[in-house]
């Protein structure tokens, strides 16, 4: 097995066996991205030089006893996270120049967990877009055809993991932007609970909706990075003084039966029938491995991306006012097409005498769309659904129509309209050879329902040949 296709289980494991050193690993990572970026534009900035002198360090503390659980593995981050010393761009030529005095909350626990940080990744600028090719850097292309979107917005998070340019990644999803890329690329994404892991020190999009979350390559490694990122932060007061379980010791625990619920909605017109076989043969995998299905209903499914591009946009428009050129970046001639429109849009909404008809209501609509996946999970314990009605598209295909690029994120939108979390998990490919994932949703903090039932999939699918398959 090569060094860089280690699991951060597999990596800690050698590492402190003394099989290789945290210096090698990175240096596997570096040699990779030197190789595949220039194609795959995952990457705005590489931090070469501090990451081997931090793989230095770590090895060296290896060698003192130091056991922390991060401990020389190299980690790429979102470029909306911010860190000190370190360029953070938000994928926009505003802040093309940005070098924040301070590290985010998420960044300085991975830090002190002993993570390297190996660069900062490509992304839809300001996170806006389904399929990276929003970033004022140019898009990201997908590591299985390079004709084809990596998803978005989390483009080159996903596309590092998928392509061992690092052992794993942060994104933020705020409508789908790391569950939608992670099911492109073939890779694990998790969007945790609202409010479970602190946005203090990321570039907001839009307050309500923003969850921080991260790209592995198996879901084991998913629980073991929310073990270290989620919890109460005075910097943010959306997160809860909640306990942060021990989610990977939960993994160990007896399987249990769990009723998981098919929502009848995410099924019905527009869904690629690709999709919908593959969805079918991981629901049939599912039912033999302890789990029973039952179909649901979230009747207020098809109002749902209506409603998330009347809220979102409202504060997007609110959040972007800061970057005017004097406080924070250049001047706002500097924004792309697709901030501007929806900075034009919130401000639209927001303003006296459309307020009623358009915010107002949306936001009554969010409430119908939470008491949908409330009233879900008296019966259920978790939601089974499609990531994307449709596997990747190709690069241009939807670019000059938003609309139709909106259409992308229906099954995505309400997991963070309604602040629940949401795993999205690699279950096969296409006939074209592109990657497919499924998503399991579940109540507020049910994080660990989450990853048990994916891990339980990864096992029972462990020797299919497609698990084998690499970019
Ligand atoms: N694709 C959605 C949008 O464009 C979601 C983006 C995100 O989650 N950051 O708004």
């Amino acid at each position: 097995m090569k060094l860089r296709s280690l699991t951060i289980k597999k990596a800690t494991e050698g590492l402190k066996q003394k099989k290789f050193s945290s210096v090698e690993l990175t240096k596997a990572c570096l040699e990779k991205i030197k190789k595949l970026n220039p194609t795959l534009n995952a990457f705005i900035s590489v931090c070469e030089e501090e990451a081997l002198k931090d793989a230095r360090k770590a090895d060296k503390a290896m060698q003192n006893g130091n056991t922390s659980p991060l401990l020389g593995i190299p980690i790429a981050l979102k470029d909306l996270f911010l860190t000190k010393g370190i360029r953070t761009t938000a994928g926009s030529k505003v802040l093309e120049n940005y070098v924040p005095p301070f590290d985010a909350t998420v960044v300085k626990k991975l830090k002190d967990a002993g993570a390297v940080i190996i660069g900062k990744t490509n992304c839809d600028a300001w996170a806006h877009g389904s399929s990276g090719e929003n970033s004022d850097f140019g898009p990201t292309k997908n590591p299985w055809n390079t004709d084809y979107v990596p998803g978005g917005s989390s483009s080159g998070s996903a596309v590092a993991v998928a392509s061992d340019m690092c052992t794993a990644s942060t994104g933020t999803d705020t409508g789908g932007s790391i569950r939608l890329p992670a099911s492109f690329c073939n890779v694990v994404g998790l969007k945790p609970t609202y409010g479970r892991v602190s946005r203090y020190g990321i570039v907001a999009m839009a307050s309500s909706l923003d969850s921080i979350g991260h790209f592995t390559k198996t879901v084991e490694d998913a629980a073991l990075l929310l073990s270290i990122t989620a919890g109460n932060d005075s910097m943010d007061a959306t997160t809860p003084q909640k306990q942060v379980p021990d989610y990977p010791k939960s993994l160990n625990r007896k399987p249990r039966e769990l009723m998981l619920g098919i929502p009848k909605e995410y099924f019905l017109t527009g869904i690629d029938p690709e999709i919908k076989e593959l969805t079918t043969k991981a629901l049939s995998v599912l039912r033999v491995s302890n789990y029973h299905t039952q179909e649901i209903s979230l009747p207020h499914t098809e109002y749902a991306n209506a409603c998330y591009y009347i809220i979102q946009p409202a504060e997007v428009s609110s959040n972007l006012a800061r970057y005017d050129g004097i406080r924070y970046g250049f001047r706002r001639e500097t924004f792309g097409d697709e901030a501007k429109r929806r900075i034009m849009l919130g401000t639209y909404t927001l303003s006296s005498g459309y307020y009623d008809a358009y915010y107002k209501k949306a936001m009554k609509v969010r409430t119908l769309i939470t008491r949908d996946f409330d009233e879900a999970f008296k019966i259920v314990d978790a939601i089974i659904a499609p990531v994307s009605p449709t596997p990747a598209w190709k690069i241009g295909e939807k670019i000059d129509d938003p609309l139709k690029m909106y259409l992308s994120d229906i099954f995505t939108v309400t997991a963070n309209l309604a602040g629940i979390p949401g795993l999205s998990i690699p279950i096969g490919f296409t006939k074209n050879g592109l990657p497919v994932g499924i998503q399991i949703l579940g109540p507020q903090f049910a994080e660990e329902t989450l990853f048990e039932i994916g891990k339980a999939f990864e096992e029972a699918t462990q020797n299919e040949t497609w698990r084998k398959r690499k970019p």
